[in-house]
């Protein structure tokens, strides 16, 4: 069972309590629009199976049939045990190639854009990661670890990650020996030298003493969180894909035939040596970190809250309902252009291009919203659509006539 969708209401009721002991604290870690942003992309990552539905299913269904030991006793606590334990271990694998390797660093970077580190942060996922993801946990398959308990697993593995993407939380005494924390994960979250490529356990940290991956955080090296070529944008659609148009790009570039295809498959950062002469990348200097930060009205920022409560219950009524692949395509799409004009409010863009964006976003939910059922107009979604629409240009007439909403001040 995919225990994930049931956690979720605890999972946004836990980043409710952190967001208020911070600032009981006086030490928020919150951004709203950081949050909003992981949050979009926690959503389309939930959202994404309605359109690649059982690609991960079919594959263990042929390993099992051709390649695989019986299948084990999903009844007895043993199977679950080293079901658990295996699937660390292929967790620990797939995260460490995930951040060595171009191709996987490409699905997983998605995890890693947030420069604020909270529990928001714990649900910002890629969408990408089915494509190649599965590969690494074939010796589950090939034992004979039953679906429901590499599902079960699996979702238990992503949940216990909640908790360690928190600030608050300091080292933990021995804990830190054997199992993923909040200090051990926060240098996962690093972007110094120093943490870089560190601490890829899901549940056990013993992997990296293992493998010679560990780092402990240290006093005199405050973490400085996020990637090393900031995405500098809140766009769902260009977080989940970046890295795949840069390799596209040096792929496309480079004279020389073998480095077009050793773009994809080399270690993470490698660029053809043409291509990295003609079109050098700057890293970000640490010492003069700054975060991506633009500045919005309040009201800007409600109206970009709001449409994150919508995306939710949109998200909950594909989950929740028995709806057709097409409907379920259509209710992703819908996820998908909501998001990513929520994140264009964010920053801080010309009002009156962003008004025509929206607008041509609702033009397309209406028809996306006839369109899976053969133009047959179903009321009750209709009417749903009829008053958050109708909220929608309340928000934005009052943003247009807010002094100061026409020209936000530039990103940073
Ligand atoms: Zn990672
Ligand atoms: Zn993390």
């Amino acid at each position: 069972m995919n225990y994930v969708v049931y956690a979720i209401p605890f999972f946004l009721l836990a980043i409710l309590l952190e967001l208020a002991f911070g600032l009981a604290k006086r030490r928020n870690t919150y951004r709203l629009n950081d949050s909003v942003s992981s949050l979009l992309l926690g959503t389309l990552s939930q959202a994404r199976r309605f359109v690649t539905l059982g690609v991960g299913g079919y594959i263990y269904y042929l390993f099992t049939q051709h390649f695989s030991l019986p299948l084990m006793d999903a009844s007895h606590w043993f199977t679950w045990v080293l079901a658990m334990v295996v699937y660390d271990f292929c967790y620990y694998w797939l995260h460490r190639m995930g951040h060595e390797r171009s191709i996987l660093w490409a699905a997983h970077v998605a995890h890693h854009q947030s420069e604020d580190y909270n529990l928001s942060t714990a649900l910002r996922q890629t969408s990408t990661g089915f494509l190649l993801g599965w590969v690494f946990f074939i010796p589950m398959y090939v034992l004979g670890v039953p679906a429901e308990v590499v599902i079960s697993v699996g979702s238990l593995n992503l949940i216990y990650q909640f908790w360690v993407h928190t600030e608050h939380i300091p080292k933990l005494g021995w804990y830190e020996w054997f199992f993923v924390t909040p200090s051990n994960h926060r240098v996962h979250h690093a972007q110094n030298d120093r943490y870089m490529d560190r601490n890829y356990g899901g549940l056990f940290i013993l992997w990296d003493r293992l493998f010679g991956t560990f780092q402990e955080e240290l006093d005199e090296e405050p973490v400085v969180f996020g990637i090393r070529g900031p995405l500098k944008s809140f766009n769902p659609l260009k977080a989940l894909t970046h890295i795949y148009s840069d390799m596209l790009r040096d792929s496309w570039r480079t004279a020389h035939w073998r480095d077009k295809v050793k773009v994809w498959f080399a270690r993470t950062g490698w660029r053809p040596e043409d291509v990295s002469v003609l079109y050098p990348r700057t890293k970000a200097n640490l010492d003069r970190f700054q975060r991506y930060d633009p500045q919005v009205p309040r009201l800007v920022s409600l109206y970009a809250f709001y449409q994150l409560l919508a995306l939710s219950a949109v998200l909950a009524y594909l989950q929740f309902n028995d709806l057709s692949y097409r409907e379920g395509v259509a209710g992703w799409a819908i996820l998908l252009a909501t998001a990513a004009t929520t994140a264009m409010w964010l920053e801080a863009r010309s009002v009156a291009r962003l008004m025509k964006w929206d607008l041509l976003r609702l033009g397309a939910i209406l028809l996306l919203l006839v369109w899976p059922v053969g133009g047959v107009l179903e009321q009750g979604r209709l009417l749903a659509f009829a008053v958050y629409a109708l909220v929608s240009f309340v928000f934005v007439g009052l943003i247009v006539h807010e002094p100061g909403a026409r020209n936000p001040a530039p990103a940073s």
